[in-house]
């Protein structure tokens, strides 16, 4: 029986609470009178249900579904400005235990490199990660109790938090590692990681199970429970995530909503982000096999509706997608984005070394990505602030709903891209960034905050760094 305050992953995520969902939508798709309540109800920014949202995602009236995407771009604007974060993943080991079947890193893929790094080579991974500029991290890894235990883990997190390379620091460190225990997650939560980010894959049980035939992974409850056992080890930001094309994407957009009002409804705080990858050709890994593929329309709308569902979550896209999705996908909700980025275990230090997990789309350097978004009218933010400043979980939710975001995340932003400008921006992406920032620091909405902001600006330019509201 469904019950979004269970415990239980098949009654928090219910197959028949989903099915009748996606009945329910697909009947009035073209109920006008319907979805017309529904996107006034959306209106408010509040968010949607996990049925509202799927009619929405549903409908099939061209006018409402343009009042949706526009609606969207309303809420993101309201609550995340033109600010968007940038990130970089860092690959520590491909050892894995898994089957997983869209994956390369799976045990039975014998002719790829197994690679770990040594704390040594991770030294020098966060080096070249600190050149290009980067400050926050997601680290990855394979799930592999033997090579990649937690201590494992614990210790990367250290070393990558210690090295200090000129004016570089990696000041927050988010975790993508399989599902483990409330100890492990209390473990992380005491190293001082930022959000723990694992993906469902898929919420379809049935289909869950066939793509994860061997290994920990394969076990569903486990797995879909792992957020409420991180929120129990103390970790306050969750990041949730469906890999769009092993299921139906209607079944995984319902499912991704309920498991955040199942947090919402258990902890008191929904996820803290939701990243949006689609299968991408890897090693021995051809997305042509999985038939649910989706196209970039329906890739649109799903990120629109999620926008318009949960208008406080950060949403992640990575360089799994182009330049022109990404561009197109960022003015509907889109706020965090990777760049520069290498998707195999040493590729920052190292040429290709045959360890990639997929292949990347946007192969631009971190400095071209910087300059593409400020000419689209963007903000690059290298702010870390709210995670340094203990604004997390609830008391970061709070602090969005009350609209306090504007007067914090713009100062930060413009005062971590004039880091970057200083320390590692090409003489091109100076100008036009330090033009952007003399425009945009007008709209902080506090006269104080900007008066204090400009003084900081100053002392960034005299070689002082890391300043924040
Ligand atoms: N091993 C960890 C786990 O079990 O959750 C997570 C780390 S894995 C490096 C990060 C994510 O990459 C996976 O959760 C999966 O969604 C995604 N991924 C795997 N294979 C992919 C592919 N062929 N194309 C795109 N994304 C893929």
């Amino acid at each position: 029986m469904y019950n979004p305050k269970s415990l239980k992953a098949e009654e928090f995520i219910s197959h028949e609470e989903i099915l009748s969902t996606l009945q329910f939508a697909e009947q009035n798709a073209r109920n006008r009178a319907m979805i017309v309540a529904v996107l006034e109800k959306a209106k408010q920014h509040n968010g949607l249900t996990h049925s509202e949202a799927s009619l929405l995602l549903a409908c099939e009236l061209p006018d409402l579904n343009e009042q949706l995407f526009s609606l969207a771009e309303q809420i993101k604007q309201e609550y995340y400005g033109n600010r968007i974060v940038l990130f970089a993943p860092l690959y520590l080991s491909n050892y894995c235990v898994n089957g997983c079947t869209y994956c390369p890193y799976h045990a039975k893929n014998k002719h790829i490199p197994r690679i770990k790094l040594t704390q040594e080579q991770i030294k020098k991974e966060v080096i070249a990660l600190q050149d290009m500029g980067h400050k926050r991290l997601a680290i990855e890894l394979g799930e592999d109790p033997v090579h990649n235990p937690i201590e494992y883990v614990l210790e990367s997190l250290k070393t990558i938090y210690s090295i200090r390379h000129k004016n570089g620091a990696i000041r927050r460190v988010n975790v993508n590692i399989a599902a483990t225990t409330v100890e492990n997650y209390r473990k992380l939560h005491e190293a001082g990681i930022g959000t723990y980010i694992l993906f469902q894959e898929t919420y379809n049980k049935e289909a869950y199970e066939q793509l994860h035939p061997t290994g920990p992974k394969h076990n569903y409850a486990y797995h879909t429970e792992a957020m409420d056992r991180a929120m129990q080890g103390g970790i306050d930001d969750v990041g949730l995530g469906v890999l769009f094309g092993l299921s139906t994407y209607r079944y995984e957009f319902a499912g991704l909503l309920m498991h955040a009002e199942h947090l919402e409804a258990v902890h008191g705080v929904g996820p803290h982000t939701i990243s949006f990858p689609r299968i991408k050709h890897a090693d021995d890994i051809d997305p042509n096999a999985f038939s649910n593929a989706i196209d970039d329309d329906i890739f649109a709308k799903i990120i629109a509706c999620t926008r318009i569902a949960v208008p406080y979550t950060g949403m992640i896209i990575s360089t799994r997608e182009s330049k022109e999705t990404r561009e197109r996908v960022l003015k509907y909700g889109i706020s965090q984005i990777s760049g520069g980025s290498r998707t195999s275990v040493g590729g920052y230090a190292e040429e290709n070394n045959g360890s990639e997990q997929f292949d990347v789309s946007d192969n631009r350097t971190l400095d071209e990505v910087i300059r593409w978004l400020m000419k689209c009218g963007y903000i690059p933010s290298f702010c870390t602030a709210c995670y340094r400043a203990g604004r997390t979980g609830d008391r970061f939710m709070e602090f969005c709903k009350n609209k306090q975001i504007s007067n914090f995340c713009q100062p930060n932003a413009l005062l971590t891209l004039q880091e970057y400008l200083e320390d590692y921006a090409s003489p091109r992406t100076k100008e036009i960034g330090e033009e952007l920032i003399e425009h945009e620091l007008y709209s902080v909405p506090s006269a104080h905050r900007q008066e204090i902001c400009r003084n900081w600006l100053i002392d960034i330019r005299h070689g002082k760094r890391d300043f924040r509201f």
